[in-house]
């Protein structure tokens, strides 16, 4: 899959013009989650390489064309400690910013890891995006750290009880599982146009 970084916006005038021709992804997680591993493994191996963005470092909202038909959306991670509270209502305001007001949007992609499930950030995350209509999948990222059959059962189950019928797929990085289901996701908003 082509990929192609368009541009880095921190402030929500520099948002690239949008198009209904391309739908958005947007991904969103806390920091560490493991959203830069979960980009690389969805477009594969690209020229472009998907880095982490570090806490407490500017916060910017990147914007990558992806392949023929969509653009993906990396939103900056929340939920790191040490990160002052400036900074915090920062990405909170050129975050609803963008989940608010962009019509492109069409799908958000919210990741959990898979051992912690749903952190307080997270849940007023989805209920902001249920309140504001926004349509979201969730991703349990770092599946194969769950040892045992079991242990991947609960985990999912923990997730799956906080969700009012929106689809959790199953992720890991290192052993590729989930990709597919996770195009499919996307590639549902392309269909439904
Ligand atoms: P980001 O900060 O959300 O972009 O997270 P990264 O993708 O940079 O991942 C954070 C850390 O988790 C890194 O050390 C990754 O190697 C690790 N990681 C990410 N995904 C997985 C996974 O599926 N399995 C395992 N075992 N480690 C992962």
């Amino acid at each position: 899959m082509e990929a192609e970084f368009i541009l880095s916006a921190v402030h929500p005038e520099q948002f690239p013009l949008e198009s209904s021709a391309r739908p958005e992804v947007a991904f969103l997680g806390r920091s560490n989650v493991g959203k830069s591993s979960l980009l690389n493994a969805l477009v594969g191996r690209g020229k472009l390489a998907f880095v982490s963005q570090k806490p407490g470092c500017t916060q910017a909202i990147n914007f990558y064309r992806i392949g023929e038909f969509y653009q993906f959306v990396d939103l900056p991670g929340y939920g790191y400690a040490r990160v002052p509270k400036e900074i915090t209502r920062e990405w909170k305001e050129l975050i609803e910013q963008y989940l608010l007001h962009r019509t492109a949007l069409q799908l958000s992609v919210l990741l959990l890891d898979s051992r912690h499930g749903w952190m307080e950030k997270d849940l007023e995350l989805k209920q902001w995006l249920e309140f504001h209509q926004r349509p979201y999948v969730v991703v349990a990222t770092k599946t194969d750290k769950l040892k045992t059959q079991s242990e991947r059962h609960r985990g999912m189950e923990a997730i799956r009880k906080e969700m009012n019928g929106s689809e959790l797929l199953p992720f890991s990085a290192v052993s590729g599982r989930g990709v597919r289901e996770i195009w499919q996701a996307i590639s549902r908003i392309k269909n439904s146009q």
